[in-house]
């Protein structure tokens, strides 16, 4: 029996994966022009720190996750998202000596035991970022900032962003037994993790994936009407630096995050094509993050998105993503002597930073330029006793054919300058 993948993961194949270098270089470009630095995390951790700091009555960390004990016998989870690992090696590090706000973003995989979809496996890849240290919204803003300009500069024609204020502490506590009185009479008819919910964490009834279409769901209190004045100024004002940047939103009150750590603002960027699987990326304010993990009392506000979602995302708008040609040159040798002067000439010519082939497989001349005509090489050298003798080959064109004279001793100058 032949071995294939396991359920969830995928290959990423030579076809595609530059599709994947201009997103991730993309969103590492676009951070670092707003000030943040990568940060690399282990891609796993104590199965601890996923639960205080991503939340005992999430789907995460209830159904989603891969824990295992090491031949040590210590429980191992593999990070089924980047923001617990970050804060932890915020606190391990003492990050919060350093002068604010600190900015970090990442790049990773993560792992999550779901039922396989398309834009939904079991293994999948997020860029995101966490930035400490700052309460104000103009961080909020900022952060929106930087999923805006990274989906201008990909070239996306439309995506929606949805926000939300999920409130403090203070305001979601009356809130939720506000919730609760009205959720007490429709809860026996509710699903299982309502039930569950009913009890722990009511503000999640609001987005279950199970009961959120009915009626008793859509016409519950919404948190957004329910604000402490500081949560609501705080909102206000996110709102108008948005505007201020010409960054358009719409307001969604069914925004409540499946994580517990949220505060304030909570954000998604949505796709207007897809369906259930049309969250790009989500993201939010954590004001007791950094705390619950044991650190000290700390804002906090973050995002992940996608990056599967997103590629399928830039298919499905069309977006061109051109294959960047690596190889500029094919050298044809022709004789055995021919061939040693190749070798030494693509050695230079790679030292010196121009990508070329050579023949490593004993073809024939006429099979080696099939064999660079598939691979769309666009310039071309033939080099056969003759052109040793006169020291002068032929650089040619492949596009129009063109023909330019080059002495074998200036050709890798040639090369550098001109392809
Ligand atoms: P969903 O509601 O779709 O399950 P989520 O709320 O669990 O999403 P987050 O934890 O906020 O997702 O993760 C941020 C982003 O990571 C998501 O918006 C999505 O683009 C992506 N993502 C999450 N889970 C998966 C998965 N299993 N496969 C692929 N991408 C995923
Ligand atoms: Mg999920």
């Amino acid at each position: 029996m032949s071995i294939t993948a396991p359920k969830g993961t995928k290959d990423i194949l030579p076809e595609e994966i530059f599709r994947w270098h201009k997103a991730q270089q993309t969103f590492a470009d676009v951070c670092h022009m707003f000030g943040y630095e990568e940060i690399r995390i282990p891609t796993f951790e104590d199965t601890n720190l996923f639960q205080r700091g991503v939340g005992d009555t999430t789907d995460v960390v209830q159904k989603e996750m891969y824990t295992f004990e090491d031949k040590g016998g210590r429980s191992i989870t593999l990070r089924p998202e980047g923001t617990a690992g970050v804060v932890r090696s915020y606190i391990e590090h003492g990050m919060g000596n350093l002068s604010g706000p600190v900015r970090l973003f990442y790049d990773i995989t993560a792992f999550r035991y779901e039922k396989q979809q398309k834009g939904r496996y079991r293994e999948f890849h997020q860029l995101g970022l966490e930035a400490f240290g700052a309460t104000g919204p103009e961080i909020d803003a900022e952060i929106i900032s930087v999923l805006d300009v990274f989906f201008k500069k990909m070239g996306l024609k439309s995506i929606k962003l949805c926000i939300n204020s999920i409130g403090c502490p203070t305001c979601r506590k009356a809130y939720n037994e506000m919730l609760k009185d009205y959720f007490r009479p429709h809860v026996d008819t509710m699903c299982e993790d309502c039930r569950n919910r009913f009890e722990k964490n009511p503000l999640r009834m609001i987005d279950c994936k199970i009961d959120g279409e009915k009626d008793v769901v859509k016409n519950a209190p919404r948190l957004i009407d329910h604000l402490c004045d500081d949560c609501k100024d705080h909102f206000e004002a996110l709102k108008s630096r948005l505007d201020n940047l010409g960054i358009a939103y719409s307001i969604d009150p069914n925004i409540v995050r499946g994580l517990d750590y949220y505060t304030r603002t909570v954000f998604e960027f949505v796709s207007e094509n897809v369906g259930t699987q049309g969250t790009i990326c989500g993201g939010g304010r954590y004001d007791g993050l950094v705390e619950s993990v044991g650190g000290p009392s700390t804002p906090g506000i973050g995002f992940a998105m996608g990056v599967e979602r997103f590629l399928l995302e830039a298919e499905a708008q069309g977006i061109p993503f051109e294959k960047p040609d690596y190889t500029k040159i094919y050298l044809a040798g022709m004789s055995d002597n021919a061939k040693d002067v190749v070798a030494k000439l693509c050695y230079d010519l790679r030292l010196n930073g121009v990508g070329c082939e050579q023949d490593l497989m004993g073809r024939a001349f006429r099979a080696q330029m099939k064999y660079a005509g598939k691979k769309n090489v666009p310039y071309l050298v033939v080099i056969g006793d003759d052109e040793i003798a006169s020291g002068v080959v032929n650089v040619k064109k492949m596009e129009d054919g063109s023909q330019t004279e080059v002495k074998i001793s200036e050709l890798v100058e040639y090369c550098k300058t001109n392809l």
